[in-house]
């Protein structure tokens, strides 16, 4: 069978090198893909947004099977356009892939059907979720100093109150005798603040942990992580107010920040049946000893002792099993894969989010221990008979390591030329994913393609080793190996759980 796989990440190029592998694919083509993965199979110039272009393709080139990667094309109904044209192609339907482009669909079908989450509030417009940051409780006492026109000690329950408190006795307007100061009072503490500028600081710098989102897609920068007011309603007035993300800003969602080991479970299921992969572990910020921005993920590693059998269990129970069902009393049957990102808090693990793919990076090194055929497992999901699969895994631990652009995930530039990946390749067990690569031929030179950078996140390195140290010394003997200028990579990737004695 030929196959093809829509995107351009690492994800996409470890879903191509897998199926390759399978004893039924004759080729694998991958749409449009990146550098990696025009060497591995063969890439087609058509942008997943071109639903008619890549529908024409499948027919014209006999595609059997067509995997999406990205979560945009399956919320953009790339499943249900195919599936009208009479085309197989593994991934959800619109209606459920709702799941991950609307967290205000997620979080209600959640609350409906008792998953556990955070709690939250949905908002429509940035003064009614103002409204409610500063409605919070403060418990602060405000007094005027050098001035008896107003009383002299207000209560202040809300942060409402302390700030219409304190622009009483500081309103520009009314100070006309100069020396007037403010007092505020926290648990006994006293400061004390002639401006309003100062004194609102103060107020809104009272710590407060919720996490701001916006609902729909927003390429992974839509949620703000808060720990006070001020960065609150930063969030809001980005979201809603300058609408730096557009529509998918329109509605948003304020929820409690909750505390505790972040990992994520992702399952196969055709809506019947639910086969969990095996557990894995990402890392977030950009530098070692997860500090820095955010990022799209700069590592990740296989099994993670996070998710033991019993937790396993539990997230199946309480978490895969209901939403799977309540998608399916809500007439949207899911059929793909399912992502669970979880916070495993002091009461059980609630769900942070929903994905309705495969994810990038986790996904390059839980194939990497995939032995049975893939193209089987997706067959399988697409044609309602997942029973029927069972998926061997080898026992050994896999690590990625991302290699990104200096400067990822702010500023950086493209176009720098990557060698010796191929050696990196022909070290044992090691596979280098590509990400954000491209092939560049000089015109006329006669000379091979070069491979050069394209993206912030450039390469996933990915080795299994006998255990978790030896993955590590194999992965990161394979990124020295690649020579790649104006880049960085995290040293730190799977270190802790490696000393640990994990895997
Ligand atoms: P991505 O596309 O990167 O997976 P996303 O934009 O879909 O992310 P979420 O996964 O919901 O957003 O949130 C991103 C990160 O924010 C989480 O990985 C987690 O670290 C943090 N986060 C989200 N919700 C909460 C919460 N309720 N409490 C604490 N942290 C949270």
């Amino acid at each position: 069978m030929k196959v093809l796989v829509i995107g351009k990440g690492g994800r996409e190029h470890a879903l191509c090198w897998k199926l390759l592998q399978s004893r039924r694919v004759k080729a694998v083509f991958c749409a449009p893909g990146n550098a990696g993965t025009a060497l591995d199979v063969q890439n087609v110039a058509i942008e997943p947004g071109d639903h008619r272009g890549l529908a024409q393709f499948v027919k014209r080139e006999g595609i059997g099977l067509t995997i999406v990667g990205p979560e945009e094309p399956l919320v953009k109904g790339l499943v249900d356009f195919f599936q009208r044209e009479g085309l197989r192609v593994f991934g959800p339907r619109k209606d459920a892939a709702e799941l991950e482009g609307s967290k205000v669909f997620a979080k209600e079908l959640m609350r409906q059907a008792g998953i556990p989450t955070a709690d939250y509030r949905i908002f429509r417009g940035a003064p009614d979720a103002e409204h409610y940051i500063l409605s919070r409780e403060v418990a602060l006492i405000v007094r005027s100093r050098g001035r008896s026109t107003v009383r002299n000690t207000i209560h202040c329950r809300t942060a409402a109150e302390t700030l219409e408190a304190v622009e009483h006795i500081l309103d520009p307007r009314e100070m006309l005798a100069p020396g007037v100061q403010v007092e505020i009072e926290d648990r006994g503490e006293k400061r004390v603040y002639s401006s309003l500028a100062e004194a609102r600081d103060f107020v809104l710098g009272r710590p407060l942990g919720v996490v701001v989102k916006a609902d729909g897609l927003a390429a992974g920068k839509g949620v703000y992580v808060c720990s006070n007011l001020r960065q609150a309603i930063e969030a809001i007035d980005q979201i809603m107010v300058r609408r730096i993300f557009g529509q998918a800003g329109d509605r948003i969602i304020i929820e409690e920040r909750l505390d505790g080991h972040e990992t994520s479970i992702l399952a196969l299921t055709d809506g019947r049946t639910i086969v969990p992969l095996v557990s894995s572990q990402d890392f977030k910020r950009a530098f070692d000893n997860d500090e820095g921005p955010n990022t799209g993920g700069m590592g990740a590693f296989s099994p993670t002792s996070l998710v033991t059998p019993q937790l396993m269990e539990e997230v199946e129970r309480e978490i895969l099993v209901p939403i799977v069902h309540a998608l399916k009393r809500a007439r949207r049957p899911f059929r793909g894969v399912l992502y669970a990102g979880l916070m495993l808090t002091n009461q059980g693990p609630k769900v942070l989010e929903f994905n309705v793919r495969f994810g990038d990076p986790e996904t390059q090194v839980i194939l990497m221990r995939l032995k049975s055929d893939l193209l089987d497992a997706l067959e399988a999901v697409v044609d309602e008979r997942l029973d029927t699969i069972n998926l061997e895994w080898d026992p050994r631990p896999s690590v990625t390591v991302v290699m990104a652009a200096e400067g990822y995930p702010g500023h950086y530039e493209r176009d720098r030329l990557i060698e010796n990946t191929a050696a990196a390749d022909r070290l044992p067990d090691v596979k280098v994913f590509h990400a954000g690569t491209k092939l560049r031929s000089e015109q006329g030179s006669g000379l091979a393609p070069r491979i050069v950078s394209d993206g912030g996140r450039v390469l996933n390195v990915t080795a299994l080793g006998s255990d978790l140290n030896q993955a590590r010394e194999r992965v990161y003997e394979a990124v020295r190996t690649i020579r790649f200028p104006g880049g960085f990579y995290r040293r730190d990737i799977a270190e802790q759980a490696a000393r640990e004695g994990e895997g």
